[in-house]
């Protein structure tokens, strides 16, 4: 691959900019010149096209192919929410309008977007009020946690620990460590966390639990019940990690169970491509007793209709992110909701959950599936039996790209040996399950037949096997044009 530098032919022209009326020297002090030309490539239009044409094609996402990457929930976005939240009534207004005098009702359409959006977060999880300003999951989670730390506080509660279990998303232990708690881990047990082991671990210093349901086994926690009553003994707060909601919209409402705080993804559970790191959002919701220590400001609906913003709030702990956080990611959650209604939403999860098992199922007889029975939006397989032909998770993920797939996410969670974590999400057909799954026991049938075919895997794509660890901290973002590319 050469960057469209190493491309460039000294001469050669795409555009013909048109003569400025006034030289740059009558309009920019001396000192603010230029001594030589720009260092820009040279090249024709086409030159261009090509090139940018290429690299598009080199990216590989949900819209141009199956992307089961368990736990992140790769799902496709449909189109008419970019619309939406890009109608220039949202797109083309300050965002510190409504900071001005005057400025809330210039912004109402924007301030009473925030408001619904956050109603309807509110009714879907069944909890008292939401705080849109988080932009991520974890910083969702961090912003939950200094919540229940707040609540304490002004309890008079003094309180350190927090449990997290070890099939928890592993930002929940980094947020709860990060607000200052020490983290307690427990076992879970068949998949799950259990009462008994829970009960051993808690005492008056326990401020919280933070419960990803469904867990990283992709299994819905059955004993929320007597979790919830088992905290509440030692007024301890619950934590509900629903990044992965997508799988109970409509069919859960965590704070009818009993839980106090609780984030969901939205890049992952309403609309919004991401990866890479952004963009995101990761809404806060919490029960009656936290609702007077959310960030602030809080946008309001005055009894005439109107949209206000509260600043008045001595117990909040503060803002937590710029503005309202993410805007244009809330109004793309915000118009799927409205185009989706309440059972397009539960919809949505039940063919994320019968994607998710119909995929259990037909791999069942190939690949170890380590919990073996009704899973939500993911489940997680296992490759250790193939070890012993010297084929481990990661030959068989680089195998998948050959076949035009992008790999399930692997190695995680780490409660699983060589785990495989699918995820298929609602809104493939069947048609393309079966091909990622004809895909996936073809490659397992190889192991046995020809695992040397495996292990050289990728042979397709511009670059093979990287050393990851080494991609990450010597990162080489720069070509040396003197060496050619
Ligand atoms: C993705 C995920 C997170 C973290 O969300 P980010 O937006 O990546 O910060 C937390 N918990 C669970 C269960 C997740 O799947």
């Amino acid at each position: 691959m050469q960057t469209v530098f190493a491309k460039s032919v000294p001469g050669r022209l795409g555009v013909v900019p048109e003569k400025p009326a006034r030289s740059a020297g009558d309009m920019l002090p001396a000192d603010l010149l230029r001594t030589g030309a720009p260092a820009l490539p040279e090249l024709s239009e086409l030159d261009v096209v090509r090139h940018y044409s290429l690299l598009s094609r080199l990216n590989y996402g949900v819209d141009s192919n199956f992307y089961p990457l368990g736990s992140c929930t790769m799902k496709y976005n449909p189109k008419f929410t970019e619309v939406a939240a890009g109608f220039k009534e949202f797109s083309g207004s300050h965002p510190l309008l409504p900071e001005l005098s005057g400025g809330e009702g210039q912004a109402a359409g924007n301030l009473e977007a925030v408001w619904l959006t956050e109603r309807l977060l509110a009714e879907i999880t069944g909890m008292k009020a939401f705080t849109l300003q988080p932009m991520a999951g974890a910083q969702g989670e961090l912003t939950g946690i200094l919540l229940i730390a707040a609540y304490h506080r002004a309890r008079g509660n003094r309180k350190t620990r927090i449990i997290c279990p070890d099939s928890a998303h592993g930002t929940n232990p980094a947020s709860a460590a990060l607000a200052g708690y020490e983290v307690v881990n427990i076992e879970s047990r068949d998949g799950l966390v259990d009462p008994e082991v829970l009960s051993g671990a808690l005492d008056d210093s326990v401020a919280g639990l933070m419960m990803t349901c469904p867990n990283t086994l992709g299994l819905f926690e059955k004993n929320l019940p007597e979790i919830v009553r088992l905290l509440r003994r030692v007024d301890a707060l619950l934590y509900y990690d629903g990044a992965n909601f997508n799988a109970c919209m409509g069919r859960l409402r965590v704070g009818d169970v009993g839980f106090d705080v609780v984030h969901v993804n939205l890049h992952k559970t309403m609309a919004t491509p991401h990866g890479g790191g952004g963009p995101g959002s990761g809404p806060v919701g919490v029960s009656e007793r936290l609702l007077p220590f959310l960030p602030g400001p809080r946008v309001v609906r005055n009894s005439d209709g109107s949209f206000a913003l509260q600043r008045d709030l001595p117990q909040s702990i503060g803002r937590v992110a710029p503005f309202y956080g993410n805007f244009a990611v809330c109004l793309k959650a915000l118009a799927y909701m409205l185009r989706c209604g309440k059972e397009g939403l539960a919809r949505a999860s039940d063919y994320a959950v019968l994607n998710a098992n119909y995929v259990r199922a037909r791999l069942g007889g190939y690949l170890e599936v380590p919990y073996d029975r009704v899973c939500m939006h993911e489940f997680v397989c296992s490759a250790a039996s193939l070890g012993e032909k010297g084929v481990h998770a990661l030959d068989i993920a680089k195998a998948l790209l050959d076949r035009g797939f992008h790999a399930p996410t692997i190695y995680f969670p780490l409660i699983v040996k060589e785990c495989l974590m699918i995820e298929p999400t609602e809104t493939e057909s069947k048609e393309t399950l079966d091909a990622f799954c004809d895909a996936l026991i073809s490659i397992v049938k190889s192991a046995d037949s020809d695992p040397r075919s495996l292990l050289d895997a990728p042979l397709t794509l511009p670059v093979r096997r990287l050393d990851e660890t080494r991609a990450a901290r010597s990162m080489v973002l720069t070509e040396d044009l003197d060496k050619g590319a």
